[in-house]
């Protein structure tokens, strides 16, 4: 058996390794001329900079085991504690995003009636449909208008950068709709899943899983060490600057058709995993099969663009805490700030401080069709109001994904089950990577091992494709 992974992000890479340390023979063939897509890290004048993700949750066991089969676990670095404290922009001030219960009833996140409505979550109701509903309607149905516009906000720009009236529930934080159909109220099966996992603990449990929360990690030196491992080790199995532009069965199984610097060339595989964005998906499918790439091009994307600010020592106070999100409602354009040399100090050298900010989002795409100079002037304008940050910057870079985080909009997981269906059309032919179970870097992991697992083993079983 042959694969050929087309996409060399983390997920064509975390896949074709684990298939190769499965004894099966696979190429990764990669558009630009640099592996790891998204993930992105390089160093300037002094500051360590990510283009992309700035890191992962370390409660991942498939992520874990990579490091290890790769020989860098020992270079996880957890976030600084400092970085336990987080904030909201919200009725005008930076406020302290409340550690439990009862440091929540006597914040000043929520005006006090908000904070009331939420205590009245414990006796909400389930969603009357059933049905798949947006984060927004579960949201205001649990904690009421202001909860949901402020925090649950902020919580899903954090990770989605989208609009929780188009996102689904269920894809997107599928927790919540667990706590809901188990125990109706979110507030209750939290408490219980709390309880659930210190028993475990306590108990020695092989079961007690990986828990709800983790550590947010890095590694020292950003997350190309990752990328660069695996690029290591897949060695002349990943052919850069090779940019698929066709697919075609053939007797082998598949034909791929491909540019590789400059010059048209082709290789049969027996299986093709596209581990591309979606839309490179959609447009490579659309010869085979209008109805899949239909459905593959369905699923949007959030623009969203990375501001570095780098200031010299001394320039301005380091800030407190992991940084801020901004929640739509204060009508900004930017969408939060990550203090990273506050949360990873490693990546800065000396006393520096390094922001780094997010702008744009799926509610403001016109933010990121800006030029460079304008998005540095605006995020500086906007962290001058907001976090009284008005000394000028020794470093500034810019950096826009006009297709930054897929959008996992109400309905997701039928369009996912309408592409599985579709596939089975297509035998040796598998989707994967940010846009279908999980758009962390943990997700792309997580099931690019379980794609290669099921390859593996595909004489035992079905292979889940999409
Ligand atoms: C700004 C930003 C911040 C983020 N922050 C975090 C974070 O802090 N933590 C976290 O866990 N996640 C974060 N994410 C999400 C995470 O980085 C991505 O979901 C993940 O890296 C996607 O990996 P992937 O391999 O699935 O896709 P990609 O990284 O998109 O890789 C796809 C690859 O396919 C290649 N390709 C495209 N077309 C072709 C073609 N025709 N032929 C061959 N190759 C092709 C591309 O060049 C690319 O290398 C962030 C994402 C962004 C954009």
């Amino acid at each position: 058996m042959t694969v050929a992974v087309i996409g060399g992000g983390i997920t064509g890479l975390a896949l074709a390794h684990r298939l190769r340390a499965r004894g099966t023979s696979a190429v990764v063939l990669e558009s630009t001329s640099r592996v790891g897509g998204n993930v992105q890290t390089h160093a300037r004048a002094g500051y360590l900079l990510e283009a992309g993700p700035n890191s992962f949750l370390d409660r991942e066991p498939t992520t874990r085991e990579l490091a290890e089969t790769l020989g860098v676990s020992s270079r996880i670095r957890p976030a600084d504690a400092a970085a336990k404290n987080r904030f909201v922009f919200t009725r005008g001030a930076l406020r302290a995003l409340p550690a439990s219960p009862p440091a929540f009833l006597k914040s000043d996140i929520l005006p006090l009636a908000s904070r009331l409505r939420v205590v009245g979550e414990l006796f909400s109701r389930r969603n009357p449909t059933g049905s798949d509903e947006s984060l927004a309607q579960l949201g205001r149905r649990h904690l009421g208008r202001e909860a949901t516009s402020v925090l649950l906000d902020a919580m899903q720009t954090g990770t989605y950068a989208g609009d929780p009236e188009q996102l689904s529930a269920e894809a997107t934080f599928p927790q919540l709709v667990k706590f809901e159909r188990e125990h109706r109220s979110l507030i209750l099966g939290a408490i219980r899943a709390q309880r659930a996992a210190r028993q475990a603990k306590a108990a020695g449990s092989v079961q007690a899983g990986p828990g709800l929360t983790g550590q947010m990690s890095t590694f020292d030196g950003g997350l190309g060490v990752l990328v660069d491992a695996l690029a290591k080790a897949l060695g002349d199995a990943v052919r850069t600057d090779a940019k698929v532009e066709g697919l075609e069965r053939s007797a082998e199984g598949w034909k791929v058709r491909f540019q590789e610097r400059g010059q048209p060339a082709e290789l049969t595989a027996s299986h093709v995993v596209l581990a591309v964005p979606a839309h490179v998906a959609a447009a490579l499918l659309r010869p085979l099969d209008a109805e899949l790439a239909r459905q593959a091009d369905s699923i949007p994307y959030a623009p969203i663009a990375v501001v570095h600010l780098g200031f010299a020592p001394g320039a301005v106070p380091k800030p407190d805490g992991f940084g801020f999100l901004v929640p739509a409602v204060e009508g900004k354009a930017m969408l939060g700030t990550i203090h990273v040399s506050t949360t990873f100090p490693f990546r800065v050298e000396g006393e520096r401080v390094l922001l780094t900010c997010l702008m744009g989002g799926a509610r403001r795409p016109d933010v990121v069709a800006r030029d460079e100079d304008a998005l540095a002037a605006l995020a500086r304008e906007e962290l001058k109001t907001m976090a009284g940050i008005a000394a000028t910057p020794e470093l500034t870079e810019v950096i826009r994904w006009p297709r930054g985080i897929p959008q996992y909009t109400v309905g997701h997981l039928e369009r996912l089950a309408a592409m599985d269906e579709r596939l089975k059309r297509w035998p040796g032919l598998h989707l994967t990577g940010n846009a279908y179970r999980g758009v962390g870097v943990n997700d792309c992991i997580r099931e690019a091992t379980r794609l290669a697992d099921a390859l593996g083993g595909e004489a035992a079983g079905t292979v889940r494709s999409a």
